[in-house]
């Protein structure tokens, strides 16, 4: 039987669909895109961009990532869905909608199987780090510059985000407000619930302390929606050889288009709070003087905070923030952390335990 260079994608007895890309193949996928080849049914291809020459070659990216991607010939990612979804999937939409926006990975094309988004196709960065490496480095040398280049960087996604495109004709949306409250009390519940032991305890013991952060969500008047990055942290932000790049823009696929319509300021908290996990981390896996630390999350977020207003305001977008949700956000962001590290990765919550501790300490 031939070898076939595209990857295999199975329906599992559950309904869900499973693909595989093995050795080899995203090279000769990307290579065949580049020439333009059709996709063997029912796999088909939806270009966004002219693909570069590619050498031979792949690696698969190693980092803790959700999905599987590989680099072809050191040019191309290629971001493979392992357990690709039937859902309408935004992300398409979306890169269609952020074309005009420089400080990504240039979108190459999507690719489906059936009507599953099965992966996208970026061109690779050389030299990228991303914030989980070169953030907490600048941690530990106690150096903050970078927080205005990163707060001007999200203001620029922001007002991309709010700029009309075919895709998009009404990106800023102002409905009735969200119920922003309830979906908050939600979170805070779920992490009660998930988080055992000492960490349980405390947070039972600061519920109270919790809510009343988030109470002023329930008098939230009327605020604009963009299509927000919606896992906004320093993760998906990678330092490479010209610069930084915000990546990773296809989300959850479980979220319906109401909800990745949401305030700016929840993409702002995420990323704050990011800082401060930063924080943890230099602390416990690069013994960083605590003390010094919190100095620089502090001044970090401070920073990061004026360049993302600023930023705002001189695209003549200062209406997309308000920043009276942005601490409740924090608060909501971080029982979202307790939940992802009961649900995923238990040895994560240090990290928003070790916010919380400090921030009701
Ligand atoms: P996931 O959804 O799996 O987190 P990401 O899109 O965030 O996937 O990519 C995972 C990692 O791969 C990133 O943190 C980064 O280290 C690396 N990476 C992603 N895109 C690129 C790119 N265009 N160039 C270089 N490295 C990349
Ligand atoms: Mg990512
Ligand atoms: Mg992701």
């Amino acid at each position: 039987m031939e070898h076939s260079p595209w990857p295999t994608v199975e329906r599992r007895p559950d309904g869900m669909l499973a693909l595989e890309a093995g050795a080899g193949v995203t090279q000769s996928v990307v290579r065949a895109l580049a020439r333009g080849a059709a996709p063997p049914p029912p796999f088909t291809v939806r270009a966004l961009a002219p693909l570069p020459e590619v050498p031979p070659g792949e690696r698969a990216i190693t980092v803790d990532q959700t999905n599987h991607s590989v680099i072809a010939g050191e040019a191309v990612v290629v971001k493979w869905f392992p357990v690709p979804s039937r859902a309408p999937h935004p992300a398409p939409a979306l890169l269609t909608h952020l074309a005009g926006f420089a400080r990504t990975a240039t979108p190459y094309a999507v690719i489906f199987w059936e009507d599953a988004l099965v992966a996208l196709v970026t061109a690779y960065l050389p030299g990228a780090r991303d914030g989980w490496e070169w953030c907490v480095d600048e941690a530990v040398a106690g150096r903050t510059a970078f927080a205005t280049e990163i707060g001007r960087l999200a203001a620029e996604l922001h007002a991309a985000m709010a700029s009309p495109s075919e895709a998009f004709p009404d990106p800023v949306r102002l409905p009735p407000p969200l119920a922003f409250a309830a979906r908050a009390e939600d979170a805070l519940g779920e992490a009660l619930a998930l988080t055992g032991g000492d960490d349980g305890e405390w947070l039972a013991r600061h519920a109270g302390a919790l809510r009343a952060e988030m109470a002023s969500l329930s008098s939230t008047g009327r605020t604009p929606l963009i299509h927000i990055h919606g896992d906004l942290h320093v993760g998906q932000i990678l330092q490479w050889r010209d610069g930084y790049a915000v990546v990773d823009f296809d989300g959850n696929p479980t979220v319906t288009e109401a909800e990745v319509f949401q305030p700016a300021a929840r993409d702002l908290a995420q990323l704050l709070t990011s800082l401060d996990h930063v924080g943890q981390v230099a602390i416990l896996r690069r013994s960083a003087d605590p003390a010094a630390t919190a100095a620089w999350v502090t001044a970090v977020r401070e920073e990061l905070g004026t360049a993302y207003e600023n930023g705002l305001a001189d695209a003549g977008r200062a209406d997309l923030l308000d920043r009276s949700l942005v601490r409740p956000f924090e608060i909501e962001q971080e029982c979202r952390e307790l939940i992802y590290a009961a649900r995923h990765l238990p040895r994560w919550r240090y990290a928003p335990m070790g916010v919380l501790r400090a921030w009701f300490a």
